[in-house]
Parts: structure tokens; sequence; C-alpha cells
């Protein structure tokens, strides 16, 4: 686990130099959604600090010992949140990168304000505009950014995006990276395990990384 950390943060600088990026632009997220513990610890005691669960509740059951443990660990929600979770959600984690609906954001406000917590905010993007996927309809970007800005005066960061399994990642992390320019945001996450390299040319400042660090996940 510690050595395929190793092997991806240099993948990810030799990406940097091919791409002439500075690796410090770069932020990696482990992602240890469905890993136990056990299975985080080496990961922890090689200095990873970055980690990322889809789950609040799973989140909730695995990280508040192990920050407990590890000083300075940094949180990621990257999967979908529901409204009645937003409470969980602001106190547990300090990114959250899946904001997509009024509903949400209004909730993520209204709970940051009462908990006085800030909390990084990422609009996720559906820019394969595939129906089953979460994430707002590239149309609806522009307008969905303002409000969250001008009516609810939340901010946010950037922009997140999940490619279609049988498309060409590049040009859905051009297009993130194109959305995020017009609209003055400056996060993009971007990139998985079998596409980081093609999202840090692109312009990702977060890649997602599971099952290349972990392993691969047993979905049974
Ligand atoms: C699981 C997951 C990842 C990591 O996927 P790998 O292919 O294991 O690297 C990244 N982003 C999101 C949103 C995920 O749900």
């Amino acid at each position: 686990m510690s050595s395929n950390l190793a092997i991806v943060k240099k993948q990810m600088r030799a990406a940097c130099k091919e791409a002439g990026r500075n690796p410090d632009e770069i932020d990696l997220i482990a992602v240890s959604k469905m890993f136990a513990v056990e299975q985080i610890l080496p990961v922890l005691q090689a200095g990873q600090k970055r980690f990322g669960e889809n789950r609040v509740q799973e989140a909730q059951r695995k990280w508040p010992q192990l920050r407990e443990q590890y000083d300075n660990i940094e949180l990621h929600l990257i999967g979908p949140l529901q409204s009645n979770k937003t409470k969980e959600a602001v106190e547990l984690f300090d990114v959250i990168h899946t904001v997509d609906r009024e509903k949400i954001a209004r909730a993520l406000k209204k709970e940051m304000d009462s908990q006085g917590r800030e909390v990084e905010l990422l609009i996720q993007v559906n820019t394969g505009e595939e129906p089953q996927k979460a994430g707002i309809a590239p149309l609806q970007l522009a307008d969905f950014v303002s409000f969250c800005r001008d009516e609810l005066q939340l901010k946010i960061a950037g922009l997140m995006c999940i490619p279609p399994v049988d498309e060409e990642p590049a040009l859905h992390f051009a297009l993130l990276k194109k959305y995020a320019d017009e609209l003055g945001l400056e996060k993009l996450s971007m990139g998985m395990s079998a596409d980081f390299e093609t999202a840090v040319a692109l312009g990702a400042t977060y890649v997602r990384v599971g099952s290349a660090i972990f392993g691969a996940r047993d979905y049974r």
C-alpha cells in the first residue's frame, strides 16, 4: 500500500514535468472508500494526510478514531450528499466535491453558519450529461454558480467531474477546465487511478486515486 503510494506520487511528478506544471499545484486524495481502517493505516504511516470517502456514514465509522491518532488529516467527500446528511458532512469533512443542486447548497450554507465551520465546496458537473449520474448539467452550471455566490453568499472553490466510463476522459477534463476558467474558479477535481496523469496534463488541482494506492475494491 505505502509502496503503491510512492509509485503514484512518482507518476504524478513525471506527469507534472511532462506538462510543465509545478507539482505543488496538485493535491493527491487517497480514496479509501470500502477499505478498512487496517488497510488505511499503512498509508497514514507513510505520511499521506488527504483522504477521500464517498459515503458519510462509512466515513463516520472510520475517521473519528483515525483522527485521534493522526494529526492534520484532511477529509474529502467525493460521493453524493443527501440533504438529511449535511449536518454530519459539515462536521466531518474539510472539502465537499459534490454540490450539485440548490437544495444541497442551501442546506450546506445553513449548516456551515450554524456550526461556524467553513468547508471548501466544489460543484460536481455532469460533463457527459448521463441521466443516471449526479452533477449539474453543463447548461445550468453558470446559473447555479451565480445562485451559490450571489443568493447564498456561498464560496465555491472549483469544479469536479467523473467522465463517462466509455468515453475519452481527456475530452471531459478539458471541458471542465474550460468551464472553470470561464467562471473564474481555481480548483479542479478530476482524474482517478486510470487517468490521473491525463488529468494532471489538463489542469487538475485535485486527483482522486483509490485502487492504484489501496488495490482492487471488493464489491461483494
Ligand atoms: C471511487 C472513486 C474514485 C477512485 O477511483 P479509483 O479508480 O479506485 O482510483 C475517485 N472518484 C470518485 C468520485 C470515486 O467514487
